[in-house]
């Protein structure tokens, strides 16, 4: 068996917040709750979940853009948690990052061409001012936009071709490595397809591996390879993508699935509406966190003892008493 590209062993993230105006008092937000996964190289890896339920810190702790609190990330045998700066600025090259916003995500002073260019100033990846441009024009193209619009400003584009810069710049370092964080979800339908197959179109063409955040499960579903499902700060199932569209266990992902629609106008899937919100991440509910929404929860037991992430076929995990 070769070594996965990336390895993430019980990831950890608490962010410490203030009880209230006046309070000394300080809380724990647990963002992310003792993760674990791997990934091999030309994988697509989605996490999927409802808004704060940690994939987007999760991602963002892997590249250590934020801290994890505990818990290791390997990169090709390097363990990414322990390096020093110098060492994980060298290491950037191979993990890069694609932004939720492509509007908020580009410095709108900075030419088209000045930020799809930094990181070749940043990592010497271009020595002379002739080079840089050939280089920049070439992931302009690569992305299906155009040479000359290396001198324009961030302003002037819509937002798929704003996501497009965003990942040109990603692309410029040549990286193995890209954390997708919600990369569609700001674009309008029809450019959401666009972006994903030209998303597609680059793993093939540069054997990329990516992690892909996302919200929604039919995104997700179509562009990985396996899919983990996120609530609270924990992975509750992981499965291909296959398995987890065509025989979901955890009733979470049954929930998120029955929203999705399907194509074919015969085929029927009961729509289950969870109830109720999703808990506070400060005082997540005990046992099993999803035990206050779960529609076959079975008391005491889902309200007193956390499942454990368990293996229920080759390769299809999932974290529930009744299921698996
Ligand atoms: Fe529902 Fe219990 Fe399974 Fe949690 S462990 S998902 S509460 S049945």
């Amino acid at each position: 068996m070769s070594e996965p590209l990336l390895r993430v062993n019980n990831l950890v993230k608490n962010f410490s917040i203030r009880g209230g105006w006046f309070s000394r008092m300080h809380e724990s937000v647990h963002a992310v709750n003792q993760v674990s996964f791997e990934i091999d190289k030309g994988e697509t890896l989605g996490l999927v979940g409802e808004s704060g339920c940690g994939k987007s810190t999760t991602g963002r702790c892997i590249l250590r853009l934020i801290e994890p609190t505990s818990g290791e990330v390997w990169f090709e045998g390097k363990n990414v948690t322990a390096l020093d700066r110098a060492s994980l600025r060298a290491l950037c090259r191979d993990m890069q990052i694609i932004f939720q916003d492509p509007y908020a995500s580009l410095n709108p002073r900075m030419t088209v061409g000045a930020i799809i260019g930094e990181a070749l100033v940043i990592h010497h990846l271009a020595k002379t001012r002739e080079e840089f441009e050939d280089r920049v024009v070439q992931l302009l193209e690569t992305v299906g936009l155009h040479a000359d619009h290396m001198r324009r400003y961030p302003h002037e584009f819509s937002g798929g071709q704003r996501q497009r810069i965003g990942i040109a710049r990603a692309l410029a370092v040549s990286p193995k490595l890209i954390v997708c964080d919600e990369p569609v979800s700001a674009l309008d339908v029809s450019i959401q397809a666009q972006v994903i197959n030209l998303l597609e179109d680059l793993q093939q063409q540069f054997g990329l591996t990516y992690i892909f955040i996302a919200h929604d499960l039919a995104v997700v579903a179509h562009i990985s390879t396996r899919v983990a499902v996120m609530y609270l700060g924990k992975i509750v199932e992981l499965a291909t993508a296959r398995d987890l569209y065509t025989t979901p266990l955890h009733p979470y992902t049954e929930a998120l699935l029955s929203a999705v629609p399907i194509p074919e106008p015969k085929a029927k899937r009961k729509r289950i509406v969870l109830q109720g919100d999703v808990p506070s991440p400060i005082r997540p509910p005990s046992g099993c966190q999803f035990h206050t929404r779960c529609p076959i929860r079975k008391l005491p037991l889902c309200a007193t003892e956390a499942p454990l992430l368990r293996e229920s076929s080759k390769g299809h995990w999932v974290a529930c008493h009744l299921r698996g």
